[in-house]
């Protein structure tokens, strides 16, 4: 047998990630010869520890948190997603040794949102918490569901607006604060921050959840995060961990670097099992 093609997961934090996990699982279900390991870097040594990767024969690249605004920056060319989006979390090795930049994560989370939670985003309000590389990547997917309206809050107001300007053409767009959150219900909340890997939450209202908001965590543990307890504790309709968008986005990435698509259900029901044992 031919040695394994490899690829990774970049990232700071890097080891809860479940990434090799799915993976291995759509390999093993495809028949593809590959291995797919973890790499943590920090933001200083992202760069020169993504380029000495494919300088050693690797193949492709997930990039997760803090760098997939610098991975962007990085690629030598990118998919129109990625560069609608402004961040990448997908490197594919090109010909002649050139690094393709892809976005999955917001097809990711809309896979999951419509066909995995049967979710209905067309004609809702909808409150996205962070502007950082994930709410990025999921703006335009999500926009193009057409919800009545998407209110962006951030700590960072400033990074909020920004995303305001990049995305407004797409949809009914605002960006606030934390402070001018106030207490009107939304349908749908999604948090796309990084509070939940800290073991934090944001500095929410109560009032912007009731019995018909569905809450979305885009982070995923073993345990509900602080923010899938907050919104238990205010009674929401359901309130959800990112589980499904990780294993989604992943096959988008899969599909791009072997031309397979994998079956996501069998390998969600798996992780699912997996992490509650
Ligand atoms: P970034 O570092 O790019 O962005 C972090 C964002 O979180 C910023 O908006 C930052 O605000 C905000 N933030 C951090 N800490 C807090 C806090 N305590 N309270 C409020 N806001 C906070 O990270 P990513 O966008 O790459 O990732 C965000 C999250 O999404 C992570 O938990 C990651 O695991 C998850 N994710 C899950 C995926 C999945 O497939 N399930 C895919 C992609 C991401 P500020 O700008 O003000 O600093």
């Amino acid at each position: 047998m031919s040695k394994p093609d490899r690829y990774a997961v970049i990232g700071h934090p890097v080891s809860h990630s479940r990434s090799p996990y799915i993976h291995q699982r759509f390999a093993a279900q495809t028949g593809q010869n590959l291995t797919y390991t973890t790499i943590d870097a920090l933001p200083a040594d992202f760069a020169a520890t993504a380029r000495r990767f494919f300088a050693e024969g690797g193949k492709g690249l997930n990039v997760t948190i803090p760098h997939k605004e610098a991975a962007f920056r990085l690629a030598d060319e990118r998919t129109p997603r990625a560069q609608r989006a402004g961040a990448v979390n997908t490197f594919a090795l090109r010909a002649g040794g050139r690094i393709l930049g892809d976005n999955t994560d917001g097809a990711g989370l809309v896979r999951d949102l419509l066909n995995n939670h049967r979710i209905l985003i067309a004609g809702r309000r909808v409150l996205l918490l962070g502007a950082g590389g994930a709410a990025r990547g999921a703006l335009a997917p999500l926009l193009g569901l057409k919800p009545s309206e998407l209110t962006i809050v951030n700590r960072n107001v400033l990074r909020a607006r920004e995303l305001v300007e990049q995305f407004s053409d797409l949809g009914h767009l605002r960006a606030i604060g934390y402070q001018d959150l106030g207490n009107d219900p939304y349908d749908l909340v999604i948090n796309a921050t990084a509070a939940s890997l800290a073991g934090e939450l944001p500095a929410l209202s109560p009032g912007i959840v009731n019995t018909r908001s569905i809450c979305y965590d885009m982070y995923y543990g073993r345990e509900d995060t602080p923010f899938v307890r907050w919104a238990h504790q205010r009674g929401c309709a359901r309130a959800i961990m990112g589980l499904g968008m990780l294993v989604e986005q992943a096959a988008e990435s899969f599909h791009l670097w072997r031309g397979v698509r994998p079956d996501t259900a069998s390998v969600l029901s798996a992780l699912t099992a997996e992490l509650r044992s």
